[in-house]
């Protein structure tokens, strides 16, 4: 059988992507391997939204060099979304591609898996390379996404990620239309309550009042949204092109963490975009002091091909992108412990998804509904196993547990 070697860069869309090459390629008799030395096909699925994952593809190239040497035969391919390097508009028309519907991806995991359910995006963010490489908004019809759900409840999934660039923008451009609130309790409704659901990423344009209920009443839906929010500075909002104000932002925050559904926020950030004040940079740890996340990702500001920002005189220079996200990183582990150490004492719900770990000196790993990570010590829970765990240790990045 020959052997592929498979590497994907970035994001989680581009893990799915990966499952989905690697099961049409399975089809076609391929195995896999993690040993690029034994691999008759070498295959990087490649990233363009950050300048540092398109490094590495390049570097990563060279590596490969004297394996083509000893083997003339292997293949080394690229695939994926690299940026163009000339003018692409996103075009409407475009019809959905047929990998996302591909018949049977071949995944890492046998308990989380996930389901794209939406590819593109129809906002033309400033920094952002998607809608020139990943093209305009198009969902996938709902009985298709169905389908897959019920195929992994019976294959004994315990958690779904519902993967689109704006994922919940969904529905918006099928007919009849439907809303994304309604996909999630479809889903949860298929899935019987046996499943976890998850969803990424989110725009907060389309974070509406009955998604926020969705959220927090369907029973499968675990009360964690990833928001990214880019900037706390209306300046820096507007000239990204974000569409909503700081304000607006805290709008959806408060009906999200309000006692009632009670749902944790968690956001992206980019730190340095072109003309990012000393203020401006204030005023999004002043944002962090005021929401509390739990945990957030930080970027520093790449130029991407095609961009209007990239464009922009007034570039921040990089010492001080890396004196900011520094700076923005020890805030966020502070706020992140101390509200952890508020969690000391609670009872948890925890899906089981790794066994013992000695690195880490804990005999099983998992998640909160609140997709926060708990070591636990002793016991021998198994992974898939949803426990209720009390927490007894609290540091920034993770929890530590012991059966309940
Ligand atoms: N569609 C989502 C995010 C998708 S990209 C949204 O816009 O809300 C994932 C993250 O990569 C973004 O949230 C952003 O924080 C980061 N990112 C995108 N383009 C970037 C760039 N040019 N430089 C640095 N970070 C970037």
């Amino acid at each position: 059988m020959p052997k592929l070697t498979l590497i994907p860069f970035g994001c989680q869309a581009n893990e799915a992507d990966s499952e989905k090459i690697a099961g049409v390629l399975a089809g076609e008799g391929y195995e896999l391997t993690e040993r690029a030395e034994e691999a008759d096909l070498i295959l990087l699925n490649t990233c363009s939204i950050r300048e540092k994952a398109e490094q590495k593809v390049y570097s990563l190239l060279g590596t490969f060099q004297h394996l083509k040497a000893r083997n003339p035969r292997l293949k080394i391919g690229l695939c994926g979304w690299r940026a163009p390097r000339g003018e692409r508009r996103p075009h409407p028309a475009e019809p959905l591609p047929l990998y996302i519907q591909s018949p049977r991806p071949r995944r890492e995991s046998r308990l989380k898996a996930w389901v794209s359910i939406m590819e593109g995006c129809n906002y033309l963010c400033t920094f952002c390379v998607v809608p020139y490489t990943r093209g305009p908004e198009r969902s996938r019809p709902p009985h298709d996404i169905l389908a897959e759900v019920r195929d992994l409840v019976e294959h004994g999934y315990r958690e779904i990620t519902l993967l689109g660039q704006t994922v919940n923008a969904y529905g918006k451009n099928l007919r009849p239309r439907i809303r994304f609130s309604d996909l999630l309790r479809a889903i949860d409704a298929a899935a019987g309550g046996t499943i976890r659901v998850r969803f990424t990423s989110s725009h907060p344009r389309d974070f509406t009042p009955d998604l926020v209920e969705a959220i927090a009443t369907v029973p499968g839906v675990c009360e964690h949204v990833h928001l990214p929010v880019q900037a706390g500075s209306n300046r820096v909002l507007r000239r990204m092109r974000r569409l909503y104000t700081r304000e607006e932002y805290m709008d959806t925050i408060q009906a999200l963490t309000s006692p009632g559904p009670d749902i944790a926020p968690s956001p992206d950030v980019i730190i340095g975009f072109p003309g990012e004040t000393e203020d401006d940079f204030r005023d999004t740890l002043r944002l962090l002091h005021e929401v509390q996340y739990d945990s957030l990702f930080a970027f520093k500001y790449s130029p991407r091909p095609l961009t209007p920002a990239a464009t922009y005189s007034d570039q921040v220079a990089e010492a001080l992108k890396t004196e900011r996200i520094t700076a923005l990183l020890a805030l966020q582990d502070q706020i992140a412990l101390d509200r952890n150490r508020c969690r000391l004492g609670t009872i948890q719900e925890v899906l089981i998804e790794e066994g013992p770990n000695p690195k880490m000196g804990s005999a099983a790993t998992g998640r909160t509904r609140r997709n926060q990570l708990v070591h636990f010590s002793e016991g021998s829970p198994s992974p898939g196993e949803i426990v209720s765990s009390v927490i007894t240790e609290a540091y920034s990045h993770y929890l530590k547990g012991k059966i309940a």
